[in-house]
């Protein structure tokens, strides 16, 4: 049995067309079930579904055979234990600063500010700042970083932007870009050994398809 670890939303509606093209269809609609582990039309692939940051610690530890992540969640964790064959070009955006329209950002890292930053993203932000030799205090959240300056949480924000849209609408706007942001297969190492037989036809026709 293949075990593949996905994350409902954006990521399953994006690799999808994806296990379709390669042959795998869910036999339920994973948006409308409620179940974690759905069968597929292949008898020795099964999909589970679990929270986009949670992707590859099931693969790490061997309890999905391969996932779909973001480049974001994958800095996040690491990506110790993780075999990172492909970038699929999917799900992407960028991971970025942004601090309200008025905010002066360059002024007050000139000055040496302090700042109070609201992320998810907490590692990478501290990486990020660190590196940039900005003094940050981190606030970490787990969603709608956006409304943290408009109440006076934070001063700033790392998020991911698309189109923009999200970040307009509550009057931000992006001061540094952090990375580009799309998502990558990610295989247990283990599995890849034991079950390459299966996994390697697999991993081949994400590659073939993946980038188009
Ligand atoms: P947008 O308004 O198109 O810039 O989208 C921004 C909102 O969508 C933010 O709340 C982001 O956290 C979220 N978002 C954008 N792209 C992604 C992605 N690839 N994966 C997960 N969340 C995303």
């Amino acid at each position: 049995m293949i075990t593949l670890a996905l994350a409902k939303g954006r990521i399953f509606e994006e690799t999808a067309p994806l296990l379709a093209a390669a042959g795998i269809r869910p036999v339920e609609d994973p948006e409308s079930s409620r179940k974690l582990i759905l069968a597929t039309q292949r008898p020795d692939l099964r999909l589970i579904l679990v929270r986009a940051a949670d992707v590859p610690t099931y693969v790490q530890y061997g309890a999905a055979d391969l996932g779909v992540a973001g480049r974001d969640i994958l800095a996040e964790h690491g990506g110790q234990g993780l075999y990172q064959p492909l970038d699929l070009g999917i799900a992407r955006c960028r991971m970025v600063v942004a601090v309200p329209e008025g905010f002066d950002y360059a002024a007050a890292v000139k000055q040496g500010a302090r700042l109070r930053v609201a992320t998810k993203y907490i590692g990478t932000a501290r990486e990020h700042f660190a590196a940039k030799g900005v003094h940050v205090d981190l606030i970490k959240l787990y969603g709608s970083m956006e409304l943290a300056p408009l109440v006076g949480l934070a001063d700033a924000i790392v998020d991911l932007v698309d189109t923009g849209n999200t970040l307009k609408a509550n009057r931000l706007r992006v001061v540094e870009e952090i990375m580009p942001v799309s998502s990558r297969l990610i295989v247990n190492p283990a599995s890849l050994k034991l079950k390459r037989e299966a996994l390697a036809p697999l991993i081949e026709a994400f590659a073939r398809l993946g980038r188009g």
